[in-house]
């Protein structure tokens, strides 16, 4: 199974990757030591935490979500347990760790974040998923406003795809960012699915990966982001988007970090999907999915005005933070 001989990743240097299968890994501790996390003295065999002033990584076997600076992430491939020790695949550490716990190196000379497009999803003809008393598109054009208002003095322009209740063709959406020169792209959407509860986050599944649209702990129908279905599981190819794998990841982990930390809602992660909206995207892109309106509770959080404003804080105080990261100054 164990290659004999490793190869040293590219990037990060100095990590020795191990063939298992057609999949290269490297062993977590190794990495959590290269990323200045210490080491977990438990040694225990399936399950590892790190943490020091640098960050915060949780990992168990065969699990593919993992906890990384207080939001869960979805893995390519799960946490491999072998030969007594735990093992991440160079994928994962390339397009989930290495963004988020070095995003300073998504810096590039001379650029900074000027044109946000905020994506209200649904509208018109196309309701979206729907509550008791609530229908998703209503509810995300009124915290795509509030967001607008909350960005608007940051240095930002800001604009929406849709400022009434009309229908918008998923490749208009993404034809409006283009032709409007955006820097970031913010879908912002409404869940639905049995009993499910939280908020989760998606960007574009890098070349390679799967999707991880469909894990959850609950069954039932979900959205699929804007009348878009997601490709599935079995597609793996590379996507227009996929050249902003890293700031993708990082600009999903802001947003959804943020939207934990205001809302004390339950952390469905940080995903990967090739919706429509994300895999065209000209630029950096997210899609978030703010809660569930088939959840009792929660449509009855989402239904009230001061909870909207608390999503959209949360959310536009997540893209000001990518904003502080990824500007050079
Ligand atoms: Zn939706």
């Amino acid at each position: 199974m164990l290659a004999l001989t490793g190869k040293i990743l590219a990037q990060p240097s100095a990590l020795r990757a191990y063939r298992f299968g057609n999949t290269y890994y490297v062993p977590v501790s190794d990495v959590a030591s290269y990323y200045g996390l210490g080491r977990d003295d438990r040694e225990l065999v399936n399950r590892a935490e790190f943490k020091t002033s640098f960050g915060h990584l949780e990992v168990e076997g065969d699990r593919r979500d993992i906890l990384v600076n207080g939001v869960t992430h979805w893995l390519s491939a799960p946490i491999l347990e072998a030969r007594g020790r735990l093992w991440i695949s160079e994928l994962d550490i390339l397009k989930t760790l290495d963004p988020v716990l070095r995003p300073g190196r998504l810096r590039k000379a001379g650029t900074s974040i000027r044109t946000v497009v905020i994506d209200p999803g649904h509208g018109g003809s196309d309701r979206g998923t729907r509550g008791r008393f609530s229908l998703e598109k209503e509810m995300t054009i009124d915290v795509a406003k509030r967001v607008n208002r909350d960005l608007i003095g940051n240095g930002l322009r800001v604009l929406l795809t849709r400022t009434t209740d009309e229908t918008v063709a998923l490749e208009d959406r993404v034809e409006f960012a283009h032709m409007k020169g955006a820097d970031l792209y913010v879908s912002i959407h409404f869940n639905s699915g049995g009993s499910a509860e939280g908020i989760e986050t998606y960007c574009t599944a890098p070349a390679g990966a799967s999707s991880t649209a469909n894990f959850s702990g609950s069954g039932g129908d979900r959205d699929t982001g804007g009348g878009d279905r997601d490709t599935g599981g079995g597609d793996r190819s590379a996507v227009t988007n996929n050249r902003f794998d890293g700031q993708n990841v990082w600009l999903a982990h802001c947003a959804q970090r943020s939207l934990l930390q205001a809302t004390g809602a339950m952390d469905r992660g940080v995903r990967r999907s090739r919706f429509y909206v994300l895999r065209y995207a000209d630029c950096p892109a997210i899609l978030i999915e703010a809660g569930f309106l088939s959840s009792p509770t929660e449509e009855r959080r989402i239904l009230r005005s001061d909870y909207r404003d608390t999503l959209a804080r949360a959310i536009a105080d997540g893209i000001l933070t990518y904003k502080k990261t990824v500007d050079s100054h």
